[in-house]
């Protein structure tokens, strides 16, 4: 194989995140007369850069929204520039923004593109479900398992290629030829791949071929990862730690938001608070917490925290009940002879009956599957 280049999106300075949101009228109109937008906008960014800070322009869903980023350690001349700005022709909203993540918060919602994954915009209506085994194996494991997950409605394939094992004396994972599997089944059968990026020097194959790429939860804190991955395009899976706080979800995000605002964020259990019969204990509480912080989607893997098939349909169901964005879901031909997690991978029957249980709560919560 011939060594790929990383050609893509290029990170000079950084997205520094503003400080300040000025969110434009869409009709600004003036003694009942409608003024120009672009001579506002002009003039609104006009007025901040004779200030001394910089702009950031995002033109979101019908509404323009001017970041202002710059030294804010004076809050005299801050609050002297809100009040200056809030008087000006065409400007609707002015506020300071207070969070530590200010690329992926709320309050900033300029920064707010859609993530697209095979039709679906992910965090609206449909809900996305990401199914496939724990790691590739053969091409014929992969190729059965894709077709029937996309028979049962799944949207995107999920399989390892490259597996951060606990044990180093567990399967690894077939590395490289896991990956050409994934890209010849993709092609074969039409489902997008999601695949999980151990490395730096892996980014540039992995943006070759697969079209989400996922940060596990061991490199959730890989923040050399996170930031090379601020230099890609494709939409990011970037799973919470088992230890990771929210603030440091959202700040691990924010790495990766510095450039590539195409992210997705995925519960999978943290440590349990007490003694529990599964792998971790399932963190749904995290849902609608970080929906009041970020506009990011959120959905969850139910396998990992359950750690065995039993419980992965009804995590599944309360993950959607609490309001998660998708699923991603560990299935496999024949369990029992996976190389990994084989107590917790899903039958093809098991995942069909998964799907019509999401399909009734999903109903039942205004989405659809
Ligand atoms: C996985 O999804 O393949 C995986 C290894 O999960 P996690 O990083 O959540 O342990
Ligand atoms: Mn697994």
């Amino acid at each position: 194989m011939g060594v790929i280049t990383l050609t893509i999106g290029t990170l000079p300075k950084g997205k520094k995140g503003a400080d300040m949101i000025i969110v434009m009228e869409r009709n600004p109109v003036k003694d009942g007369k409608p003024l120009g937008v672009k001579a506002c906008l002009d003039a609104v960014c006009a007025y901040v850069q004779a200030h001394e800070y910089e702009v950031d322009i995002s033109r979101g869903t019908g509404q323009t929204v001017v970041g202002v980023l710059g030294d804010f350690d004076e809050p005299e001349k801050a609050d002297a520039l809100m009040h200056a700005l809030r008087a000006m022709d065409g400007v609707e909203l002015v506020q300071r923004v207070s969070t530590k993540y200010k690329l992926v918060s709320r309050e900033f919602p300029g920064h707010n593109p859609t993530v697209q994954v095979n039709g679906v915009s992910v965090g609206g209506k449909q809900l996305l479900v990401i199914a496939g085994p724990c790691a590739v194996e053969s091409e014929q494991q992969l190729e059965a398992t894709a077709r029937a997950v996309k028979s049962q409605g799944a949207h995107a394939l999920r399989g390892g290629a490259y597996k951060p094992r606990t044990s180093p004396y567990s399967a690894q994972g077939l590395r490289e030829g896991g990956v050409f599997l994934l890209d010849r089944v993709k092609r074969a059968c039409g489902l997008p791949v999601v695949t999980e990026v151990t490395r730096i020097d892996l980014i540039a194959l992995l943006h070759e071929r697969a079209d989400v790429l996922q940060v596990g939860m061991r490199n959730m804190a890989n923040f050399e990862l996170l930031s090379e991955l601020a230099r890609t395009k494709k939409p990011v899976l970037l799973k919470r730690n088992i230890a990771a706080s929210l603030d440091d979800l959202l700040l691990a995000a924010e790495y990766i938001a510095r450039g590539n605002p195409r992210i997705i964020l995925c519960l999978r259990g943290i440590h349990p608070t007490r003694n529990v019969e599964t792998r971790a204990q399932l963190d749904l509480d995290a849902i609608p917490l970080l929906k009041q912080r970020t506009f990011l989607p959120v959905i969850v893997d139910p396998s990992h925290p359950a750690g065995r098939a039993d419980l992965v349909i009804p995590f599944s169901q309360a993950a959607i009940a609490m309001g998660a964005d998708g699923l991603l879901v560990e299935v496999h031909p024949n369990p029992p002879d996976a190389i990994s997690d084989n107590e917790q991978q899903l039958t093809f029957e098991q995942f069909g009956s998964l799907m019509t249980g999401v399909r009734a709560v999903a109903a039942a919560v205004g989405r659809t599957v």
